[in-house]
């Protein structure tokens, strides 16, 4: 017994002693220099990805090539807390791996540089927080006169493409360019803007737009907003409230979330590549589902896979699907109208949780209803009008101060 004593005490010695000897000639297994030299030359162990043009975050994450089982969770929940309709080609994700690189511990994205999304791969779930950094919010009138096209010349005045894109697809719909418009013809614009870092941030809020040209005449559009935030009558509309957007074809839903958009997605079921033949709306159970447009009802019934499915085919041709439902308003043969209610939104068939898939058919081809201009409304109602009324006046008032800025600060002081 006592052998074993002594080799203990004796190793103990030498071990001390060792350690007392590398002490004294300074030998330090971790000397403070190296740490030094890592913080000075960090390696970024985030994988960074911008988001293409025509681009998702879902194809941003199908290319790289990630362990699967972590990709299923976040693109599956990523809809929850982001409107993915908001993603901007340019916006930034960024995933950073766990040190033996099988798992995903962390992903960010980054959008239009000021929020920022925060994920943390805990187990089975997601934690989740948003940053928002601050921003400077300041109205603006912006005047111009035309040259060559209203494109290039709001290009010229630095509107972000889909800003672009409203105030021309808005003034098309009361103004024939090519036949009427002329260099020289003169636009005014009232936008909010977000700064950030010195800089106007793409997504301008537009309030007001005004066209005058001696053959065009004066073309004014003022923003509508409904009592509801992100309510799909939001938009520009003329004075005497016609929409700007109209072409026929309805929102299904009164408030349009997109959770998960069209194209290559992860199965929410078999943690597979598959392909979305349409978007996934999220609402509440038992919202109302309208039909986008006149139609005949096609298909009214349990469908597998899509659970209570309506479809309707429409005389320009389109067919609309609405899936998952919770109840069906409508028997096969039987014919809408736009905006009637069809049904309601459920979780029937394959589906995690309430939401609207709809799909769009032209032509025996599956289309992305994202490519397809819908409309809230094509004319604001008697009590929608009366608020545009109201609206109307704060927004030339508030154009009126912008554009006197003196007499507003000498009427205040007093
Ligand atoms: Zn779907």
């Amino acid at each position: 017994m006592n052998w074993g004593k002594d080799i203990l005490l004796a190793f103990i010695f030498l071990l001390i002693a060792t350690f007392c000897l590398i002490s004294l000639m300074g030998i330090n297994p971790k000397p403070p220099v190296e740490f030094k030299l890592d913080s000075e030359k960090p390696s970024n162990p985030w994988i960074i990805e911008t988001i293409p043009d025509g681009g998702s975050i879902f194809s941003v994450l199908a290319n790289l090539n990630l362990p699967l089982k972590e990709v299923g969770l976040l693109a599956f929940n990523f809809g929850d807390y982001i409107d993915v309709s908001t993603i901007q080609p340019g916006d930034t994700l960024k995933i950073l791996l766990s040190e033996d690189k099988q798992h995903i511990a962390k992903m960010m994205f980054v959008q239009e540089p000021i929020t920022r999304h925060h994920f943390t791969v805990s187990g089975d779930s997601l934690i989740y927080n948003l940053e928002a950094l601050p921003v400077t919010k300041i109205k603006r009138i912006l005047e111009g006169r035309l040259e060559d096209t209203l494109d290039a010349s709001l290009l010229a005045m630095g509107f972000a493409p889909q800003d672009k894109q409203i105030i021309n697809n808005s003034l098309e719909t009361e103004i024939n360019f090519a036949r009427d418009a002329r260099n020289g013809d003169f636009f005014r614009v009232f936008v909010e803007e977000c700064i950030f870092e010195g800089k106007t941030l793409p997504g301008r809020k537009i309030f007001y737009v005004q066209y005058s040209g001696k053959r065009t005449g004066t073309c004014e559009l003022f923003r509508y907003e409904d009592a509801e935030e992100n309510s799909v009558l939001n938009g520009l509309y003329t004075k005497e409230g016609k929409s700007c957007h109209s072409n026929g074809v309805g929102f299904p839903l009164s408030v349009i979330h997109l959770v998960s958009p069209f194209g290559k997605r992860i199965d929410p079921f078999y943690g597979t590549w598959a392909y979305h033949q349409g978007v996934d709306y999220r609402a509440r159970y038992g919202t109302p589902v309208y039909a986008v447009a006149n139609g005949k009802v096609t298909k009214a019934g349990y469908n597998s896979g899509f659970g209570n499915e309506i479809c309707l085919k429409h005389p320009s041709g389109l067919l609309t699907q609405y899936a998952h439902l919770s109840s069906m308003s409508v028997r096969k043969g039987q014919s809408v109208k736009k905006g009637q209610i069809i049904g309601r939104v459920g979780a029937t068939g394959r589906a995690t949780g309430a939401h609207l898939h709809f799909g769009l058919i032209k032509g025996k081809k599956y289309i992305n209803p994202a490519n397809l201009k819908m409309v809230g409304t094509e004319k604001l109602n008697t009590t929608q009008m009366e608020r545009f009324k109201t609206q109307q006046q704060t927004l030339l008032k508030n154009m009126e101060n912008l554009q006197h800025p003196q007499a507003v600060a000498a009427s205040t002081k007093k």
